[in-house]
């Protein structure tokens, strides 16, 4: 019987994992392949991302060979790539995951017609989504672009149970042979990007850790505690889902499980958290529906919104980078993002809100950012957070509600220990008092902290006059 090849992409491993299963019910043996030109080719690639997928593909590669297999790992492009490996091994049929992105499609298409003439089959399946994504629609056969009535359809909608880690993955002599050809993982270049430290480190095991302590300790407190960056209220396996070293399935069940021994408040939390991951499927829909997104405004009009002139919108977009706007928690998330590779989720929408709304420099540039410094940096994700935070996305925030960042500081973050933690210059500072999320006003500011780049009511104001701006434009009627 023909083998099979199993391609690795963004699901980087070996329990829940629907294409695996899939290849090995199927086929007397695999070949498990990764093609090196598709996630690591972007400039804008973070090293965060490059680290998290280099120490992924390390332990993928140890847990299929502890299973009498071999990680391959080929250079692209991923057509002739595959066309080749299955000339070469004699397979049948390749399994790969589906996917959403404009990107990924594209590639699908590649890898489609160079296997079709050599009679090779393309089985690309659902994967990285508990519902596929675009596949829920209205009554009249319309994607949902609000959420609340996506949450519904998404929490009845049928979802498969994880599929078994395999004991042995077969795979045939002559593969597993030294002269096979396979790259060695400390060869490529992008795979010996260091990152930092403090960035999400990748595998596995690593995944099955954060999800263990969190369902043990934080997630029946979700609801309460995900809001408060300076708590670990939150799972932190953002990084995990985007490349796959845990799979949905896996995590819907032992949350469903983790439900039925909660209490009702356990519960509300836990369903909470569950809307979470529906998030993160209701942007995927988006971005497979609607590929434009990825450089227009959801909302056409706001493809007219009056952004900030380039000069001056590079002297503020440079002091948001570098966490120097004068507002504490701003800064507080923008230093985070550069240390570790990750932002808490309410942080990121109250930059992604000054940036936007308090400095008026387009949401393009931020989302930007985000991707080349992100570990967790998900085309979908990232471009339906920012669109949501600048007011021109779907079922978006109103651009006319303009979060104060003092509020948002004084509300998420009371005591301090957020900003603290990241702004050295104010966890130095002694006089602070209740003046901690607004330094400017204390009798003796802190004399190495930046004054705020923009006041608050101004920038507000300036934000609403450019909003109604294309609010007139566009024919609809004002605030
Ligand atoms: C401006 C902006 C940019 C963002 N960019 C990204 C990005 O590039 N990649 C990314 O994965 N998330 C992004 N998010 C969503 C969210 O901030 C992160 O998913 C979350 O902070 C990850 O932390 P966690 O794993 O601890 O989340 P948890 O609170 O533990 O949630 C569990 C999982 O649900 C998903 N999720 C949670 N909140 C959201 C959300 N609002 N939208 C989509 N999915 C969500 C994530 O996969 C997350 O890992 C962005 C949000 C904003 C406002």
């Amino acid at each position: 019987m023909a083998p099979s090849i199993v391609w690795f992409r963004r699901n980087l491993r070996l329990d829940d994992n629907v294409p695996l299963d899939a290849a090995l019910r199927g086929h007397e043996s695999v070949v498990p392949v990764l093609v090196l030109d598709d996630q690591e080719r972007d400039e804008d690639v973070s090293p965060p991302r490059l680290r998290f997928l280099a120490e992924s593909l390390r332990e993928l590669e140890g847990e299929l060979a502890a299973r009498g297999s071999r990680l391959l790992v080929r250079c692209g492009p991923a057509g002739p790539a595959l066309a080749a490996l299955a000339r070469e091994t004699g397979a049948d049929t390749v399994y790969g995951h589906d996917d959403h992105e404009p990107h990924g499609r594209a590639l699908a298409r590649e890898v489609e017609a160079a296997l079709a003439p050599q009679g090779t089959r393309l089985r690309l399946l659902p994967d990285l989504h508990l519902v596929p994504p675009a596949s829920l629609r209205t009554d009249a056969g319309r994607l949902y672009t609000v959420f609340t009535p996506f949450l519904k359809r998404w929490r009845e909608a049928d979802k498969a149970a994880p599929r078994p880690t395999p004991p042995r993955v077969p795979t045939p002599d002559a593969v597993l042979a030294r002269t096979f050809l396979s790259i060695p993982l400390s060869r490529p270049r992008v795979l010996r990007a260091t990152g930092a430290p403090a960035n999400p480190p990748g595998g596995a095991r690593e995944a099955r850790r954060l999800w263990d302590r969190f369902r043990r300790t934080a997630l029946v407190r979700y609801a309460g505690d995900r809001d408060l960056p300076a708590a670990p209220g939150t799972s932190r396996l953002s990084p995990h889902l985007r490349f796959g070293t845990l799979g949905v399935r896996r995590l819907l069940a032992e949350a469903r499980d983790a439900w039925k021994e909660a209490d009702a408040a356990g519960r509300a939390s836990i369903d909470v958290f569950v809307s979470e991951l529906a998030w993160r499927e209701f942007y995927a829909s988006i971005l497979a529906e609607h590929p434009r997104v990825l450089t227009q405004s959801f909302r056409p009009e706001f493809d007219r919104f009056p952004w900030v002139a380039e000069e001056e919108a590079e002297e503020r977009f440079r002091a948001w980078r570098d966490g120097r706007t004068g507002y504490p928690i701003v800064d507080a998330g923008m230093r985070q993002l550069a240390h570790e590779g990750w932002m808490h989720n309410r942080v990121r929408m109250i930059v992604a809100s000054f940036l936007t709304k308090h400095l008026l420099v387009d949401w393009r540039r931020g989302e930007a950012l985000f991707r080349a410094r992100l570990a967790d940096g998900d085309p979908a994700s990232n471009n339906g957070g920012w669109q949501w935070s600048a007011g021109c996305g779907t079922d978006a925030q109103p651009f006319f509600r303009v979060f104060n960042p003092v509020l948002q500081g004084e509300r998420f973050d009371p005591d301090g220990a957020y900003v603290r933690r990241w702004v050295p210059e104010l966890s130095a500072w002694k006089g602070a008092g209740r003046n901690l999320h607004a330094p400017w006003r204390a009798p003796s500011p802190p004399v190495d902290y930046p004054a705020p780049v923009v006041d608050h009511a101004e920038a507000r104001a300036r934000a609403l006059a450019a909003f109604d701006a294309i609010r007139g434009a566009a024919g609809a009627p004002r605030r």
